[in-house]
């Protein structure tokens, strides 16, 4: 998509510093962080919304997009040890989000473990 900000992204027409990087899926930290930690995993393939994810006819072996994109989240949420800080994973659609190009939103810390 010529004009999306994240296919931008993903063709390095954007420079950004990545936290994580392949061929298919990319991480970066939110430009507008709400908490500490804010970090957005993308797709590179153009997938406007939740919905329209596909399920994947895939050869023995080969892992689907959406595993990698929760691999991703997963590292990302260990790196950044928001498995003992709290986290909550977002993914807005359907009219809710700003940018229509997929992308699950990882931010903490927050809840339990937060001190008020
Ligand atoms: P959403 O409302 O789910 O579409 O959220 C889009 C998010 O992308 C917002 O939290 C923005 O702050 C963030 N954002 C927009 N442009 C950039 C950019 N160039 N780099 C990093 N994050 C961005
Ligand atoms: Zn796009």
């Amino acid at each position: 998509m010529k004009d999306c900000i994240f296919c931008k992204i993903a063709r390095h027409e954007i420079p950004k510093d990545f936290a994580y990087e392949d061929t298919e899926v990319m991480a970066f930290a939110d430009i507008n962080p709400i908490k500490e930690i804010h970090i957005l995993i993308v797709p590179k393939k153009h997938i406007k919304d939740f919905i329209d994810i596909k399920d994947e006819a895939l050869p023995a072996g080969r892992q689907g997009l959406m595993t990698k994109l929760k691999n991703v989240g997963q590292k990302i949420i260990k790196e950044q040890k928001l498995e003992e800080k709290g986290y909550r994973i977002v993914v807005n659609g359907g009219g809710a989000q700003i940018i229509d190009h997929l992308h699950f939103h990882i931010i903490g810390p927050l809840g339990k473990a937060v001190k008020m």
